[in-house]
Parts: C-alpha cells; sequence; structure tokens
C-alpha cells in the first residue's frame, strides 16, 4: 500500500502554528502554515524542505499568519477558499504592524503579503483539485469562521486509494452565522481538540443569558461592552442583537471584516439577516464617536476579545469605575491574556505601561464557541470511523482525554512538535 509520512511542524499539542506536511512518492503537501501568538513573541512553525503544494484550512492567524514568508521561500501554488485569501491579508497586515510597533523582526515584510497573491488559487468547496497523478484534494465546509474548510486529500496508487482528512477548525452544529460544517468519510483523521475535554454550554441558553444581561445593563443607564473576536464572532453578536432597540457601536477591525463578509453571501447562513442586523449599526471611525458611544446607554462591540489591545481597551478605562456598566467577555481566554485576568483576579494591565487597572463594571463570560464540542468531536469521531486518528490543535490535556475515546474506535496518534508518523 502507498505510504503517507506526516510531519507536524507546529499545532501539535498547542493551539497555534499549525502546519503539518504530508509526504507521499516524493510529493510533498503542506496544510495551514500559521503563527502562535499566546506569548509577547510570536512563535513560527520550522519550515519543511521541501514544498510543492500549500492548502489552506481557514483564515486565523493560527493557520495563515506564516503564508507570505512560506510563498517566499517556496513560490508554490496556493490553494484556499478565495474569501479566506482576502481575510488573511487583512490579518497577515495587521498581524505584521504589531509585530513592527513591538520592535520585533518580522519573518515577512508588505511585499510578500502581495507577492504571496500570485500564487493563490481559490478552490470552491466540494471541487475536486488534481496536485498530480496520484494526489488531489477536495474542501468541505468547516463551519468554523466564513470560507472555514476542512480537506479531503485522496493519495491513489495501483487504483488503491487512502483518503486523508483534516479536519482544521470545525464547528459541527449551526450558528446563527454559518451553516454546521459538511463531514466526509476517511481513512486517517487528522482532528483538531481543542474543546476535546470540555462540553460547551446550549447555545440557545447563552444567547438568552446575553440578551437579558446586555437589557439589564442598559435599562440600569450603564453601557454594555462586548469584547469580540473581529472574525465571526462579531457578526454572530450582530445578528443576537439585531431589534434590540438601543444602538450599537461597532469598533476595530470587527467592522472591516464585517464590510468584507458581505462581499460573499455565498459563505453566510443569511445574509440578508447580517445586513439587516447592520444597517442599526453606528461604525465607529475616531475618538470622537468613541466619546458618543459612551455618552448614553449603549452596546459597543470592539476587539480585541481577550482584551489584549484595541479599542476595547479605551471603553474600559473609561467605564472601568461605573459600577452599571458591564462587560461582556464572548468567547475563551487564553492563560495570559488580560480576559483571563480579568476573570481571575478583578483587573486587567495597560498594554502601555504595563499599570494594573481595577474594573468596578460587572464581568460576564459567555461561552460562544466557533469549535466543536467534546459531545460533536465524538459524534464525529464515530460517524467517520476511520483506521486511524491524529489528533491535532489542542493542549496536552484536551488531546489526550479526546484520544481516550478515539482509542476505542480506531488507532490513535498525539504527535508531538517536531514528530513523524508514517503509514
Ligand atoms: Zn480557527
Ligand atoms: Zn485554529
Amino acid at each position: 500500500m502507498i505510504k503517507i509520512r506526516f510531519t507536524f511542524h507546529g499545532g501539535a499539542q498547542e493551539v497555534g502554528r499549525s502546519c503539518i506536511n504530508l509526504e507521499s512518492n516524493g510529493y510533498s503537501v503542506l496544510l495551514d502554515c500559521g503563527i502562535k501568538l499566546v506569548s509577547e513573541v510570536p512563535e513560527y512553525p520550522r519550515l519543511p524542505g521541501r514544498v510543492d503544494s500549500f492548502i489552506l484550512s481557514h483564515a486565523h492567524l493560527d493557520h495563515c499568519g506564516m503564508v507570505p514568508a512560506l510563498y517566499k521561500q517556496f513560490p508554490c501554488p496556493l490553494y484556499g477558499t478565495d474569501i479566506s485569501f482576502d481575510i488573511s491579508h487583512l490579518l497577515q497586515r495587521d498581524s505584521l504592524k504589531i509585530t513592527l510597533d513591538k520592535g520585533f523582526a518580522p519573518e515577512y515584510s508588505y511585499d510578500d503579503i502581495s507577492l504571496s497573491s500570485m500564487g493563490e488559487n481559490p478552490v470552491g468547496y466540494n471541487e475536486e483539485v488534481e496536485l498530480n497523478n496520484k494526489f488531489s484534494f477536495k474542501l468541505f465546509d468547516a463551519g468554523h469562521i466564513p470560507g472555514s474548510a476542512s480537506v479531503l486529500l485522496d493519495v491513489v496508487e495501483n487504483g488503491v486509494s487512502r483518503r486523508v482528512l483534516y479536519t482544521g477548525d470545525i464547528k459541527i452544529s449551526d450558528t446563527r452565522l454559518l451553516d454546521a460544517a459538511v463531514v466526509p468519510e476517511a481513512d486517517i483523521l487528522i482532528s483538531e481538540s481543542t474543546y476535546g475535554n470540555r462540553v460547551h454550554p446550549d447555545r440557545r441558553e447563552m444567547e438568552e443569558k446575553l440578551l437579558v444581561g446586555v437589557e439589564e445593563t442598559l435599562d440600569s443607564g450603564g453601557n454594555a461592552v462586548l469584547a469580540s473576536f473581529a472574525l465571526g464572532r462579531t457578526q454572530e453578536l450582530l445578528l443576537i442583537l439585531d431589534d434590540l432597540g438601543y444602538p450599537v457601536y461597532l469598533d476595530g477591525m470587527g467592522a472591516d471584516l464585517t464590510r468584507l463578509m458581505l462581499q460573499y453571501p455565498y459563505y453566510l447562513r443569511d445574509a440578508d439577516a447580517l445586513r439587516k442586523a447592520v444597517r442599526n449599526v453606528v461604525w465607529v471611525e475616531h475618538n470622537g464617536m468613541r466619546k458618543q458611544a459612551i455618552r448614553e446607554p449603549s452596546i459597543i462591540v470592539s476587539t480585541a476579545g481577550m482584551l489584549t489591545g484595541g479599542p476595547v481597551l479605551y471603553y474600559l478605562k473609561k467605564l472601568g469605575g461605573d459600577a452599571n456598566s458591564t462587560v461582556f467577555l464572548t468567547g475563551y481566554q487564553v492563560e495570559g491574556t488580560n480576559g483571563r485576568l480579568l476573570l481571575d483576579e478583578g483587573y486587567i494591565l495597560d498594554p502601555r505601561d504595563g499599570r494594573g487597572i481595577k474594573l468596578k463594571m460587572r464581568v460576564e463570560y459567555l461561552d460562544f464557541s466557533a469549535h466543536a464540542g467534546r459531545n460533536s468531536l465524538e459524534r464525529m469521531v464515530r460517524e467517520i470511523n476511520p483506521d486511524k486518528c491524529i489528533l491535532v490543535h489542542g493542549n496536552p490535556e484536551s488531546c489526550s482525554s479526546l484520544g481516550e475515546f478515539t482509542q476505542g474506535i480506531c488507532e490513535t496518534f498525539i504527535p508531538e512538535v517536531g514528530s513523524s508518523l508514517e503509514f
């Protein structure tokens, strides 16, 4: 049988810098090439010695953040959905700006980002792409962010085919913004494990909790500040908050991404609903509008989702002493971020001078995740019923907890960064 060698250059027993190499018969395919942003200095994957084709699962920086550097070294065809490429340029430019502002040496330049678009080949869901006479692949909707994809690679020799499914980041249930993932069958499964040891609360209950919290805050004369990830979460929140009758101010990169997303209605579950929600939005473009936003009871949706920077910090500094206002943390808060610090200790650190800022405003945490929880992952693995399962994109506890389950179904591997498997 044809052998495939898998090498994990990043994203193994960690969340960040996803980068997996598949080699067979001298042909080398790279799946994702991201960066890891948890610590002060970004961490990068070590690139392999050869890449013939590259496939992008989606536009989050932990999957696309190194693509311009990759293309500089290996000017090979890059495959992914059109919207993923478009969003990835925006995020790469923003990430490069932050790296330069902090005074770190970047891995690529603004020109390299533009150059990488020369190699891009947009691919639709379900479209078959032949890489050579042995390798072909299809993308399937992964339900995680607009344009996100799982990659089904087919490796054929002497009429015998082996199908490898890389889930990318996946959400297997509908959200307001996106349809649930479409999951094909496969022989070898490479699955994300972000929530390998955690079950999500009921989505409808979360939405209800958010609406009640926002209304209570506004009724008491305060401001509701929703700290939100720019890509997906912001648009999801706009859909939930539509029709409340209070002004919704949209600040930070979520505004640019909302405009971009509306140019690709095909990827959205209900583009008209988002267009309608956006009609009531006040787009914040300068400090004067920020002052206006907090002058009256209002809803403010702003980046960064984990309070690590961005305009949300302006609002927290101004409203931090107001016990009638509430900050809603609308996604998972990683260890070491301001959001986690606020939940655990009740204060945040000003990134400019490291000064601690104690907040009197209320803090609410709501788990609106774009990843499959443990129960969905179990269901997915059972349905795919693979011969082999490789668990990636999760911390060691998540991977090993999910691995205890998958072992009952198939041979399971939890690789480390830099290690290889061959079968
Ligand atoms: Zn992602
Ligand atoms: Zn990811």
